[in-house]
């Protein structure tokens, strides 16, 4: 295709933008690829369209070679589906909320993994259905506090999230790890630098979960890396090393999560009651619901029950299953909200999260018990956690900021840290939301058999501003070819009549050789259009100028600045 600049809708800026401090932002803006509506909302225009549109190319090329199928759910949704996982409170005030003329209550969606685990229960029954791994790139909505940056924290903006369902643990371990090699492979084409660090897993509750931080000083996460050993993660997922708790001799052995071994639920209940928790605890869970030491603001410990409240049904099968029927006692919101340090969420192997603060948890099993240690990120309390029992608390556990140089927690060298732009994330989910729904296919063996989990995003239009941040330069953008606007930006700087036949006579011959041309052709000086150029960041520029006289064309090389003459007759073979 041949784009005429005399004809195209667009129009560059000379002079930044009030409101950017970002390179990317400003050069977008002033390049003319995107224009701001309101804070965090951007309208693309032709060039900032295509890109966009190069980069969604690439990631659905990579989707689907890994058997990932393209849906396309809706973006204005009910708030039941969000109500049932806890979200539509949990969300907090990143939430778009908005009535329908009845009154109902809808969002517009920040992520869909409600949605998607209720669209596989409508449709797949047996386990002969999967695996199965459904995709979509589509706006989403999130009411950030500080949008940033343009494009690169927005509060509209496209996002491919992909959801994988697998029967197992195995299974959903090689979706994850198709995933992790796509991601890698789509970075890699877009020409992206960046590091795969641990994350803790936030609002989508789940367990293991990666990062995909695109390294940048402009970045708003931080991500510490050991140079020894290859570990990575970003600072919130930095477990503290923490003591080993004792189990006190005489107490009820607890719950393995991982064996799910037989808890003694009869001596769980009796052990709490003896407790001063205020109220009358009838079962508890070893998964959803366990008890816990929380240090208070003043220093002191306090015993608290833990549940989630919209885990009642799986909290109930999981006990019919593999416990004795027991009643239950699960707290209530008002409960959460009496007690600012009582944590809420899904506690899963890795990290639990509480009214707005992040835990770090590092489980482990200690003499055939399993005990979860943890810190909050910022250091304000130390919790013990434990299945049903006490422990000694010897109050060492310090989780502060981590800083350059110190120890990896793999004890294998210092740590190094760096900033770096969130690009993708993936998370091993499990059975947060196939729990609320009741997401199950027939098994092999007749039985229910409930669906693990996975969740993938890659910041889609993000992804446009990373680049241009990676690559610009003073002059302006620079885009590698695969997602270039065009692929040779062709200029007439000769007034001459017979240049601007030839010139024409080059499009068309680019044109012809698949070539995708952004022809500037409009009657403005030299200079206005090499700066254009320059700003516009197409890969190759291709000048017809004074050398046309003697049969020859420039060529420039944006991203190293090197130009070449070339005679006429062999420059469209070379590009090609
Ligand atoms: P961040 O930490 O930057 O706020 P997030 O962890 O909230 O991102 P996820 O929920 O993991 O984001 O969403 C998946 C991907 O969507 C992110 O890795 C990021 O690339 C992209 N993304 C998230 N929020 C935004 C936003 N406000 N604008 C543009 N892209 C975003
Ligand atoms: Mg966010
Ligand atoms: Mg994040
Ligand atoms: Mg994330």
């Amino acid at each position: 295709m041949i784009t005429r600049l005399s004809q195209l809708f667009l129009r560059t800026l000379r002079d930044d933008p009030a409101d950017a401090e970002v390179d990317s932002h400003k050069l977008l803006v002033r390049a003319g690829y995107v224009r701001r509506i309101a804070p965090g909302v951007y309208s693309w225009l032709p060039l900032g369209l295509r890109v966009l549109r190069q980069v969604e190319r690439v990631v659905r090329e990579e989707m689907n070679a890994i058997g990932a199928q393209e849906i396309s759910l809706p973006a204005l949704l009910p708030r039941e589906p969000y109500e049932t996982t806890n979200r539509w409170t949990e969300y907090g005030d990143a939430l778009f909320r908005l009535q329908d003329r009845k009154g109902n209550d809808m969002l517009l969606g920040p992520t869909h993994e409600e949605l998607f685990a209720l669209t596989v229960k409508a449709e797949y029954n047996s386990y002969k259905d999967l695996p199965v791994t459904l995709y979509q790139i589509q706006t989403k909505y999130r009411d950030e506090e500080r949008p940033r940056a343009g494009i690169l924290r927005g509060r509209e903006f496209v996002m491919k999230d992909s959801y994988s369902f697998d029967m197992d643990e195995d299974g959903l371990k090689k979706s994850y790890a198709a995933h992790r090699e796509a991601y890698q492979r789509i970075f890699a084409r877009l020409g992206v630098s960046y590091v795969i660090v641990a994350a803790t897993s936030g609002a989508m509750g789940g367990s293991a979960s990666e990062e995909f931080l695109a390294e940048s000083d402009i970045g708003e996460d931080t991500y510490v890396r050991c140079i020894e050993s290859g570990y990575a993660a970003n600072v919130e997922a930095v477990t503290t090393p923490a003591p080993a708790p004792l189990p006190i001799e005489g107490q009820p052995a607890a719950v393995d999560h991982e064996t799910g071994d037989t808890p003694t639920i009869a001596t769980l209940v009796e052990w709490a009651n003896s407790a001063d928790l205020g109220r009358t605890v009838t079962g508890a869970d070893t998964l959803k619901n366990i008890l816990l030491k929380v240090r208070n603001a003043e220093g002191e410990w306090e015993l608290l029950a833990v549940g989630l409240p919209g885990d009642r049904e799986v909290d109930e099968k999981r006990l019919e299953a593999s416990l004795e029927p027991a009643e239950f006692a699960l707290l209530t919101d008002a409960d959460f909200a009496a007690n600012p340090f009582l944590v809420k969420g899904y506690i899963g192997p890795r990290a639990l999260q509480a009214n707005g603060v992040r835990y770090l948890v590092d489980p482990r099993v200690v003499d055939g018990t399993s005990w979860i240690t943890g810190a909050d990120v910022k250091g304000k309390h130390v919790v013990n956690l434990v299945a049903g029992r006490d422990f000694v608390p010897d109050g060492t556990i310090e989780a502060a900021e981590v800083r350059d140089g110190d120890m990896s927690p793999d004890g294998r060298g210092p740590l190094v840290s760096a900033r770096g732009i969130e690009i993708g994330h993936i998370f091993q989910l499990g059975y947060k939301y196939t729990d609320a729904f009741s997401v199950d296919v027939l098994g092999e063996t007749g039985k229910p058999v409930r669906l693990t989990q996975g969740s993938y995003g890659v910041g889609v239009s993000r992804l446009v501003a990373v680049i241009a941040e990676q690559m610009h330069d003073d002059k302006g953008l620079r885009w590698p070819s695969e997602v270039a606007p065009a692929d040779v930006h062709l200029v007439i700087a000769n007034k001459d009549d017979a240049a601007r036949a030839g010139a024409e006579s080059i499009a068309t011959q680019l044109d012809t050789q698949g070539i995708e041309v952004l022809f500037d052709d409009r009657k403005a000086s030299p200079g206005v259009k090499f700066k254009d150029s320059e700003l516009i960041g197409v890969p190759l520029v291709v000048v017809l100028g004074r050398g046309w006289a003697d049969g020859k064309v420039e060529i420039r090389d944006r991203f190293s600045g090197e130009s070449r003459e070339l005679d006429i007759d062999s420059a469209v073979g070379e590009i090609v």
